[in-house]
């Protein structure tokens, strides 16, 4: 059984948006919502200035909060640990869009359902192709692939470097992991 995650190299990644509006394409998101978002963080005094970029998605929770709140059964998980919503049993009772620690969820303004990200699932996962967000990123930043598969880029980058999981302390378990940067901040 595959399982798949991502890992968001902040180091590599330029806040170039293009992940953004390659998920926007493939997924025709509707304007005013997102399924990804890339937000520039800046800190520190002049000359110690640090820029960070941070990838914000749905993080593919193991224990996941949206699907346990869903009274329909709307909200639910594939056997590879994906969660995706089913928009034909969505009511849009927004228990799942409160529930989600990530604030990942939004209201298709078109369907009235609830959106999010889904791993291109349907769209090319399926199909044996990369998400849309991880082909297009022009450094390198996002690396996706079966965590169960040792030999994958993903288990290699993920052996070798810090990977970190947002609001790990929640125990959400996410498939979505970061490298934090260190670029920055460091004028002696
Ligand atoms: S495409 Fe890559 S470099 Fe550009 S914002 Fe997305 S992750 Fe960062
Ligand atoms: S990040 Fe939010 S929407 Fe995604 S699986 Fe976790 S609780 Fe659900
Ligand atoms: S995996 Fe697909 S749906 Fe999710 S952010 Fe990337 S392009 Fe969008």
């Amino acid at each position: 059984m595959k399982k798949y995650v991502m890992v968001h190299d902040e180091n590599l990644c330029i806040g170039c948006q293009g992940c953004s509006v390659a998920c926007r394409n493939e997924n025709n998101v509707p304007d005013g919502v997102y399924r990804l978002q890339v937000h520039m963080k800046m800190s520190g005094t002049f000359p110690r200035l640090k820029t960070d970029f941070i990838r914000q998605s749905c993080v593919m929770c193991e224990e996941s909060p949206c699907v346990t709140v869903c009274p329909t059964g709307a909200s639910f998980k594939t056997d590879n640990g994906i969660t995706l919503v089913d928009e034909r049993l969505c009511v849009s009772c927004k228990y799942c869009l409160l529930a989600c620690p990530y604030d990942a969820r939004f209201v298709d303004p078109i369907t009235k359902a609830i959106g999010k990200c889904t791993f291109c699932f349907q769209n090319r996962l399926s199909a044996g192709k990369e998400p849309a967000c991880v082909t297009v990123c022009p450094t390198d930043a996002l690396v996706f692939g079966d965590v169960n598969d040792e030999n994958s880029e993903v288990s290699k980058l993920i052996a070798k470097k810090n990977v970190e999981y947002p609001k790990a302390h929640l125990n959400t378990k996410p498939s979505l992991g970061f490298i934090k940067n260190t670029k920055g901040g460091r004028y002696e």
